[in-house]
């Protein structure tokens, strides 16, 4: 993001905008999304002992987590391939779709969904290992994290400073209480997953 709309994004989430993204706009960020979560919180915490009762095993080639289709309210692009339904994890498909519901409303036509970078899809189910991990399995094993405009938002990408997904995207996610990895670990801000925060 440019200075300026780091000002914008500081103010936006209730602290000094000076265009220096330091702990202080770290906090105030999460704050401001956490604040926007329901309550209770409809997800358990990665790793936590309700996670494995809430979303059941990872896939992996012999198995694939329960999972549903929701239709979207507009259609994604996966390269040049038009992308107009999702299969998701089944206790988070709904919520995905409200995602979605959300974003349509905030960006209302084709153009500023383009700005916003969210047309462009990259990903949702893929039963793997985290990047650098021998044990350690990704969200995208359980079919609860979908990742959205990775070129310009990548895994080693620091957010706001060099990526650029929208604060009015992840507050969209927020709202069913979904994790922004952008604003919680400060990079992969194509990655959002629906477990609670810590
Ligand atoms: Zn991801």
């Amino acid at each position: 993001m440019r200075r300026s709309e780091i000002v914008r994004l500081q103010e936006r989430v209730g602290t000094l905008g000076d265009g220096f993204w330091g702990p202080m706009s770290i906090a105030a960020c999460q704050q401001h999304l956490k604040s926007m979560m329901p309550s209770p919180h409809p997800f358990p915490v990665e790793g936590s002992p309700e996670f494995t009762e809430f979303y059941g095993p990872h896939g992996d080639k012999d198995y694939s987590p329960p999972s549903e289709k929701i239709r979207l309210p507009f259609t994604l692009y996966y390269g040049d391939k038009p992308v107009k339904s999702l299969w998701v994890h089944a206790r988070c498909a709904a919520s995905l779709l409200r995602v979605f519901e959300r974003l349509a409303e905030v960006y209302p036509d084709k153009a500023s969904r383009e700005r916003a970078g969210i047309l462009i899809y990259n990903g949702l189910y893929n039963p793997r290992l985290k990047r650098n991990s021998l044990n350690s399995w990704s969200m995208h094993a359980w079919m609860n994290a979908i990742d959205i405009n990775a070129g310009k938002n990548g895994n080693k990408t620091s957010w706001p400073v060099n990526a650029s997904m929208p604060i009015e995207v992840m507050e969209c996610f927020a709202q069913e209480g979904w994790l922004s990895a952008g604003a919680f670990w400060g990079r992969d801000a194509m990655h959002f997953q629906a477990t609670a925060p810590l």
